[in-house]
């Protein structure tokens, strides 16, 4: 779906990683396991087309990128909303930004806060929210325009731990019922735990800098997964 082949990226003299090859396939959770600094966030924003690679190239749906990607989005690390505007707005960027008619707007945005757990908030502003909420407008506003690929970059990490195993499970939970509306997750983590517990698969890169993916394995899981359901086999 997503690929990266010989990926490099450098800032200045600093090489951050190099040669990184990785796969998305249709109907994973792939997880980016990675320290601080390792270069995470900067790989993802290569594949989302919002940082050019030094070297290599990614490829969406067998075409090399160039500029940004129009099958991902993107939950950030901290879930920059914009203050003066409601929930319903913030949520409603991405379709503005991609010249989304209004009626279509509005019922893609009617979904996408009800998927994640927002009704109510339409017209709350984000400094009324706790972190936990925010987030989840941060999830809303990069679903609603329904990504193949939906990139996140260490969404819970700036929540509390019972807030972001609540979230985890719900968004897990989402993921298994079939009701997300994108193809494939990949999800930037320095947490093991998290990436073992909602990954199909795990690619770690190198700490050092310059490094590149170190290992990539298969997490066993005993949970069912949507590519082993019979009616997604039979839609792709
Ligand atoms: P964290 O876990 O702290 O989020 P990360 O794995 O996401 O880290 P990156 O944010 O990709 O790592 O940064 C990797 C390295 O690249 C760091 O040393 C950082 O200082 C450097 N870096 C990232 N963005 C820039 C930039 N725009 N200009 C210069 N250096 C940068
Ligand atoms: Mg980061």
């Amino acid at each position: 779906l997503l690929s990266a082949r010989g990926l490099s990226r450098s800032f200045g003299e600093l090489p951050v990683f190099a040669g990184v090859d990785l796969d998305v396939r249709d109907g994973e959770i792939l997880a980016v396991l990675g320290r601080s600094g390792s270069g995470k966030s900067s790989l993802l924003r290569c594949l989302a087309g919002l940082l050019d690679p030094t070297a290599g190239t990614v490829t969406y749906r067998g075409a090399v990128l160039s500029g940004s990607n129009p099958g991902t989005a993107t939950v950030f690390q901290n879930v920059a909303l914009l203050p003066w505007q409601t929930v319903w707005q913030n949520v409603e960027l991405g379709l503005r930004a991609r010249r989304v008619p209004a009626r279509v707007r509005a019922a893609a945005v009617r979904a996408a806060i009800g998927l994640i757990g927002l009704d109510g908030f339409e017209s709350a502003y984000p400094r009324e929210l706790s972190g936990g909420m925010r987030q989840r407008v941060g999830f809303a506003r990069a679903l609603v325009v329904e990504p193949d690929v939906l990139l996140m970059d260490e969404p819970f990490s700036a929540l509390d731990v019972l807030t972001a195993e609540n979230l985890r499970g719900e968004l897990l939970e989402l993921w298994a019922s079939g009701e997300f509306p994108t193809r494939a997750l990949v999800l930037v983590t320095h947490d093991l735990a998290e990436a073992v517990q909602l990954a199909d698969r795990v690619l770690v890169l190198d700490s050092a800098p310059g490094g590149t993916v170190r290992a990539a394995f298969d997490v066993p899981l005993p949970r069912p997964r949507l590519t082993d359901d019979p009616a997604y086999r039979e839609l792709v």
